[in-house]
């Protein structure tokens, strides 16, 4: 361990955490230092809301702290079941179902729907919980091409007939580059290969799409038939993940998937706080618009520095509210995100082997400034 530690820091990978000392927000206190922060997941702003808070201590003084047990067994309260049906209702489909985190979602859930006999096809960038998912599978994971339909239509006439079942996994957005998948396409190839498509949409629920159900909703694909995963932890401020779909599937996971089945129900507070949230992101579609005004703004505030000196070749392709600008090594990154945090700017470096390029990776929130953006953007443009 000590060894791997050693050759973690020379190739400059290592990492720890810093403590937050001041609630959620634009403006956070980090190691002492007062920063504006473009380091959180938070994108309605909602894990501050006092109106979060007080249903979580609602829920926490009628129901206790705990859940007490598995959903199956002790765990189970009428709250889960309205979280679940508000889910339903707001993604279109017939039944959704709450995880303890959407990384167990994710395991549960493929794991339940594939096995040795079957086939995953995977986009390259897929997120972590997604490929360790399909690990744990045991199926044969073949990655495709990043957002390459027809690199996975290729490998879907190599390889469909070998195997029983076909799962496609993608984000729909990409949680480390900031651009979408190419849902219309993929549910084509799923109908023409007889296989499944789950999209993770933790990047997409309160953000994307006419209502904030997600990317689903955004590239007009509500309805069609997919399992759709989520979390609550990001644009709804609290914990806890989310699987929707037929009803069929929904039973099904409740009989199948091992993440659900043999772990303790989501905390009372938790679910309150994730429902909360889920009726304010449908209710003040305002939070949504003016999130979009800021990613417009940050946009376009790069663009005017790109005739200044800002390499448009750094901006990563994105159609949502994370951006990101590539650098060619973890030791740059790290000093670009050093000055960054020296002006004020909270902009994280994220490095191998979480993603394959190093970059500083941007969240923007709604509760953002134009000022706020505009230091930012002028930060990354004069960072030597
Ligand atoms: C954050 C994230 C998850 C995990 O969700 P948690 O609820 O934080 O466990 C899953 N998939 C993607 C794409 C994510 O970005």
């Amino acid at each position: 361990m000590a060894s791997a530690l050693h050759s973690i820091h020379h190739a400059h990978w290592y990492r720890q955490v810093q403590p937050i000392t001041t609630a959620p927000g634009s403006l956070v206190q980090r190691s002492g230092c007062t920063v504006v922060n473009f380091a959180s997941n938070d994108y309605l702003g909602l894990a501050g809301d006092p109106r979060l808070r007080e249903a979580a201590i609602a829920a926490l003084y009628t129901w206790g702290s705990g859940s007490t047990g598995s959903r199956l067994l002790s765990g189970h309260r009428p709250i889960h079941t309205e979280l679940e049906q508000a889910l339903a209702d707001w993604k279109q489909t017939e039944a959704a179902l709450v995880f303890s985190s959407g990384y167990l979602a994710n395991l549960g859930t493929i794991a339940a729907l594939v096995g040795p006999r079957d086939l995953i096809m995977a986009d390259q960038y897929n997120h972590a919980s997604l490929k360790n998912g399909a690990r744990l599978s045991g199926a044969t994971v073949i990655t495709y091409r990043h957002r390459d339909s027809e690199d996975l239509h290729t490998q879907l006439q190599q390889q469909r007939q070998r195997h029983r079942r076909c799962l496609i996994l993608t984000d729909s957005v990409f949680s480390m580059d900031g651009d979408l998948c190419p849902l219309p396409e993929l549910l084509d190839l799923a109908t023409e290969f007889d296989s499944m498509v789950l999209v993770d949409e933790a990047h997409g629920t309160g953000v994307l799409g006419a209502t904030g159900a997600g990317g689903v909703e955004h590239l007009g694909c509500s309805g069609a038939p997919m399992i759709q995963v989520g979390t609550l932890s990001k644009a709804l401020g609290s914990l806890g993940g989310y699987v929707a779909g037929s009803a069929v599937l929904i039973d099904y996971l409740r009989n199948r998937a091992s993440s659900w089945i043999y772990t303790t129900g989501l905390s009372p507070a938790d679910t309150a706080a994730a429902l909360a949230a889920l009726r304010i992101a449908q209710s003040e579609p305002e939070r949504r618009a003016r999130l979009w005004e800021n990613v417009t703004h940050l946009q376009r505030c790069l663009q005017k520095y790109q005739s200044q000196g800002l390499d448009p070749r750094q901006i990563l392709p994105s159609d949502s509210a994370i951006l990101c600008l590539q650098f060619p090594n973890p030791v740059t990154v790290l000093q670009v995100s050093q000055r960054l945090l020296a002006e004020g700017i909270w902009a994280p470096a994220i490095r191998p082997p979480t993603v394959p390029t190093s970059r500083i990776r941007i969240s923007v929130m709604t509760t953002h400034s134009p000022d706020q953006i505009e230091q930012l953007a002028f930060a990354l443009a004069t960072c030597p």
